[in-house]
């Protein structure tokens, strides 16, 4: 064992901070303005170029990011939105914190990805619930592990539907497809009112925590900028309290008074600080290059993997896509080799290699099956009770995919 000893051990996924990042975040530091300085629009508006989407609204979270794009939409009580099962918790919730309904879709048991058919027959079920039934209002797409759901054709079924597509792009930052209409981005929004992304430190960029949310909307950017702090608006045409805004005997009511603002309706604090815009921006830099590290990785891990065929496949890459990979995703016959998952793990870490299981269902969580009973997702069960999250970030060397698959094989026997 003193090789492996001597190697570092291997997380699933961590940040990758560089001297200039810090060097970005201690100039932040030394400046005036700590929470709403100049480096959030800098962030903005960087983020926004990459993609390619015309607004980006920075935000405490990827968690803040959907429930601000829900709020943005209006959603409430007596509306429903569609999410897969296999995802974060938040996908889900954010629903819940506007007291509306969460239908969810099952999944392809190979890829992990909401499909066209599975939103369909989320679909239905919403319809079968009858009259007086919530009403369908957004469907939020996952890009598992960075591959890109079908998004034309999810787009066609939801609006046929009466929705909005809200794409949590949490694990799609730094993908490329094409759809057959051209190249596209992951958050340039062509096919979704919304596209929302996490900065925390597994996923490509990292923020410590951090979040945005795309639309080429201008209404949706205005209203996704003042949810984020308070509801509170300050431009003086926004007023309607005009007898306490103006001042109309000093300069009859040019200017507004200096102090004055409004909340037309209520909002939240889910301001991202100047801070930590900065290290955003330093890291949204380098996306480039960890997008292809991770390129680089995931074809050294097929190349190595294919040895464990077939009792280890891993999630096939969508035609047209070109994934800056955010998980590399093992899909693993326990059965066949006798072993569990956790014996799996626990064989794993002790040769040094972390690993996660994404995700739980959350069909099958007990705040969801108190709400709606448990619905039969199979799709969803057979991906989770295969896969297992295997290390995946920017700064993993070359040999590590070759040291993770020659781990993997002396554990499961092959
Ligand atoms: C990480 C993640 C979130 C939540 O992001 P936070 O920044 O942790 O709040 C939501 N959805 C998905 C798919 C995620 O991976």
């Amino acid at each position: 064992m003193a090789d492996t000893k001597a190697a570092a051990f291997l997380p699933y996924g961590r940040q990758v901070i560089e001297d200039d990042d810090i060097a970005a975040v201690a100039l932040a530091l030394r400046a005036d303005l700590l929470t709403t300085g100049p480096r959030v629009a800098a962030f903005e508006e960087a983020f926004a170029a990459k993609v390619g989407a015309r607004h980006a609204v920075a935000c405490s979270n990827g968690t803040a990011a959907l429930h601000l794009a829900m709020m943005a939409l209006g959603l409430k009580r007596g509306q429903v939105t569609i999410a897969p099962s296999l995802t974060f918790l938040a996908t889900a919730n954010c629903a819940r914190f506007e007291d509306a309904e969460v239908q969810f879709a099952d999944v392809d048991p190979d890829t992990g990805l909401m499909t066209p058919e599975t939103l369909e027959m989320a679909i239905s079920r919403v319809n079968e619930q009858g009259s007086g039934a919530a009403k369908l209002r957004a469907v939020l797409p996952v890009h598992y592990g960075g591959n890109p759901a079908d998004l034309p054709r999810i787009r066609a079924l939801a609006e046929a539907a009466g929705a909005v597509v809200v794409e949590d792009a949490c694990h799609g930052l730094g993908t490329a497809m094409d759809f057959g209409s051209g190249r596209e981005q992951i958050g340039d929004c062509t096919h979704s009112a919304m596209a929302t992304f996490s900065f925390h430190p597994v996923k490509t960029i990292a923020c410590g925590e951090g979040g945005m949310v795309t639309t080429n909307d201008p209404v949706l950017a205005e209203r996704l900028l003042r949810l984020r702090s308070h509801g509170m608006v300050r431009q003086p045409d926004a007023f309607s309290l005009t007898a306490m805004a103006f001042d109309e005997i000093g300069d009859g009511g040019r200017d507004a008074n200096p102090w004055f603002y409004e909340m037309p309706q209520i909002g939240y604090n889910y301001r991202l600080p100047d801070v930590l815009c900065a290290l955003g921006i330093s890291q949204l830099a380098k996306l480039d290059r960890f997008a292809a590290r991770r390129r680089t990785l995931a074809g050294l891990y097929r190349q190595h993997m294919a040895e464990l065929a077939p009792v280890v496949s891993l999630v096939a890459t969508p035609q047209g896509a070109n994934p800056a990979l955010h998980l590399m995703v093992a899909l693993i016959d326990f059965k066949a080799v006798g072993l569990s998952r956790k014996q799996v793990m626990d064989g794993l870490a002790a040769r040094g290699i972390g690993s996660q299981v994404h995700y739980i269902p959350v069909h099958r969580q007990p705040y969801y099956q108190d709400r709606y009973g448990l619905i039969d997702l199979p799709g969803a069960d057979a991906f989770y009770s295969r896969c297992l999250s295997l290390p995946l970030f920017a700064d993993m060397e070359d040999s590590d995919p070759e040291r993770v698959v020659s781990a993997l094989r002396a554990v499961l026997g092959l």
